[in-house]
């Protein structure tokens, strides 16, 4: 697959819906702008992927809606050189608009299949995360933390405690939580103790799944 100017004026016009949706930081619609969505996908849904929709990837996991990666990125306001820790690397879709962000990213994926396809990917195409992790998120990276962010693109059944503990204070924890279906959750470190914590609305995501062992 390649990338064309069919392609570039579909993303625009999804640009555009995401602004209408109220996506208003400018180097996120950029981002969206930039990164060639379809080859994120399997060639089947190259005519969908510049829809406002989640789609399949293989291991009974979805590519997040294009509405919910630029929702959760806007959240984090990243800054060029942030260290950001993503959990559930999924397509790698997700990393590659914080690599536009010019984040150093650090991402973790349980499936390994879709862990090994992602990381092919990404060498095919020169995404350059810090680190690609196999393994469970639940944990997060302590040998890496703190972090200036953290992302969790899975439905948490609860928040979990190494993430809030590898936050840098002043950094950001964006998390859907939820089991049916998940609350946007924004936590934000204030001081080594307290956690200002803000919910802003409803998602569906596939779940964040604890590796018991
Ligand atoms: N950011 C991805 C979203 C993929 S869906 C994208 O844009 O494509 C969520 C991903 O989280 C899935 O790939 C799933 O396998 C992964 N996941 C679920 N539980 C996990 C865990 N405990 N640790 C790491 N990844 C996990």
């Amino acid at each position: 697959m390649k990338d064309t100017l069919k392609h570039k004026g579909m993303r625009n016009k999804l640009a555009e819906l995401l602004s209408t949706k109220g996506i208003k930081d400018k180097r996120v619609i950029e981002a969206i702008k930039t990164i060639p969505r379809h080859l994120f996908l399997d060639s089947s849904f190259e005519d969908h992927a510049y829809q406002d929709k989640a789609f399949p990837i293989g291991a009974d996991q979805t590519i997040s809606q294009p509405y919910t990666v630029a929702f959760q990125t806007q959240l984090l306001q990243v800054k060029p050189n942030d260290s950001i820790l993503e959990i559930g690397t999924g397509s790698g879709y997700q990393t590659a608009v914080l690599l536009h962000l010019k984040a150093r990213v650090y991402t973790i994926e349980r499936q390994q299949e879709l862990f090994k396809k992602t990381r092919l990917f990404f060498n095919k195409m020169h995404y350059r995360p810090k680190k690609m992790v196999f393994g469970d998120g639940y944990k997060g990276l302590p040998d890496d933390a703190p972090f200036d962010s953290i992302i969790v693109t899975a439905g948490a059944p609860e928040v979990p405690k190494a993430l809030m503990s590898q936050l840098k204070v002043g950094g950001r924890l964006v998390i859907p939580v939820g089991v049916d279906e998940q609350v946007m959750t924004l936590f934000v470190r204030k001081s080594e103790k307290r956690f200002e914590k803000k919910e802003l609305g409803a998602f569906r995501f596939v779940p964040l799944l604890e590796d018991k062992n």
